[in-house]
């Protein structure tokens, strides 16, 4: 990931008891690093390093081996809350806005590393306002100013539901996303929720996901078909030289639809509903890779103005803004289509815009899942390359 802007991790879920499937793990976890073994390619049976092999590396601000408990390197949930909890806690204590995705094949944890259970197996992400809580005891400035609501929506087949309103499961996909020229895209009519305590928080989180689980048993067949975003609105009042000041914090914590649900091959072969090809999946990996690009046209722009500024001897002149001269071929960064799924348009500020943004990617470990696992860790790697601008959100003499 680029500076502040967020950070990628890649948690590699239990594996299949490999006598069971006569599977064999493919996954290894090596510091930040991930890589994976195609057994395809013919090779020693006893593990990586083989030149004959097929390895393939990707390199991520985080990796995290959760195969094992015996294992000394396993990652618990306790360390995954650990490592990114505080930085999302420590990034909307100042102000920033954040994003979490969780984005995997169906099976490889995103459900576990996003809600996990708060006793037995440890926290997952969605617990982690709890941090925003003890932070309030914990002498921030005016803590007693700080307020905090919430708001939890589920998309599916493009129409999305609020999982805090009780209405018909059938009719209830109806809330259409808007822009507000100040503040962005937003739901029209998705109920907030303020809350005072930590309790009550779990209580619209249990509810939100009871309402989800009856909607997968009603409308689809699973939520592996359909997105939930849980939203933590964070305000804290503030006196900036003796003025009185807002910091706004907003904090989307995203469990997405099983990444397979991108792929047309996958989709296929099965009963052709219109949500088997999720649209949101498809345009968010439209999305990230077209940002990934425009990233190195953008950084590839910057290396050729400091070149030419320091006296390169090209004599080109540095190009316009958005466009890059690249041996005689204009480089142009490429329009992003946030509008072409309510997903992407709704996170348009978390990929690529004002908001630090951490995804973690699942996989599991099993030969059996090579393909998806491979797809996984390429679409996190180009999603490493996109640059956010996150600023503040402050407001002055509220
Ligand atoms: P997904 O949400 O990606 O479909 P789940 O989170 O439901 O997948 O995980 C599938 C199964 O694997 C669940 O039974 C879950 O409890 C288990 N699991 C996933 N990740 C872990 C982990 N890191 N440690 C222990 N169990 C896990």
């Amino acid at each position: 990931a680029h500076g502040d802007a967020g950070s990628l991790t890649h948690r590699v879920r239990p594996g299949i008891e490999p006598t069971k499937e006569g599977g064999r793990i493919i996954v290894e976890v090596d510091g930040r690093v991930a890589k994976i073994r195609n057994l395809k390619v013919d090779g020693r049976p006893d593990g990586f390093g083989d030149s004959r092999e097929k390895v393939v590396a990707f390199g991520f601000d985080y990796c995290y081996w959760s195969v094992n408990p015996e294992d000394p390197q396993y990652a618990s949930q306790d360390v995954v809350f650990q490592d990114l909890g505080t930085e999302v806690l420590s990034g909307a204590a100042k102000g920033y806005n954040i994003c979490l995705f969780a984005y995997g094949q169906t099976g490889s944890g995103k459900t576990y590393t996003m809600l996990g259970t708060p006793v037995s197996t440890g926290m997952g992400m969605l617990y982690l306002s709890k941090g925003l809580f003890i932070r309030e005891d914990d002498c921030t400035p005016l803590p007693s100013s700080c307020r905090i609501k919430v708001s939890f929506l589920e998309i599916y087949n493009e129409r999305v539901r609020d999982l805090l309103k009780q209405s018909d499961q059938k009719k209830s996909y109806t809330l259409r996303v808007r822009e507000h020229p100040e503040m962005g895209p937003y739901v029209q009519g998705l109920s907030q929720h303020v809350v005072t305590n930590y309790k009550q928080v779990i209580q619209l989180l249990e509810e939100g996901i009871a309402n989800r689980i009856t909607a997968a048993t009603h409308v689809h067949e699973a939520s592996s078909r359909s997105h939930a975003i849980f939203t933590i609105y964070y305000t804290q009042a503030i006196l900036e030289n003796n003025l009185p000041s807002e910091i706004a914090s907003k904090i989307n914590l995203v469990d997405l639809a099983g990444s397979e649900r991108a792929d047309p091959s996958y989709c296929k072969d099965r009963l052709t509903e219109g949500a088997n090809i999720n649209k949101s999946l498809v345009t968010l990996g439209i999305v990230i890779s077209t940002l990934a690009q425009n990233s190195q046209v953008f950084s590839s722009c910057q290396s050729f103005s400091s070149s030419a500024s320091d006296g390169g001897n090209s004599g080109v002149p540095s190009s316009p803004s958005g466009t890059s001269s690249d041996g005689g071929r204009s480089r142009r960064q490429s329009y992003i289509p946030y509008r072409d799924s309510v997903l992407t348009w709704l996170l348009k500020d978390s990929l690529g815009g004002n908001s630090r943004t951490i995804m973690v990617a699942t996989v599991s470990p099993a030969h059996t899942s090579y393909s998806e696992t491979m797809s996984t860790l390429r679409y996190a790697s180009n999603a490493k390359n996109i640059i956010n601008k996150p600023r503040v959100n402050e407001d002055a003499n509220v």
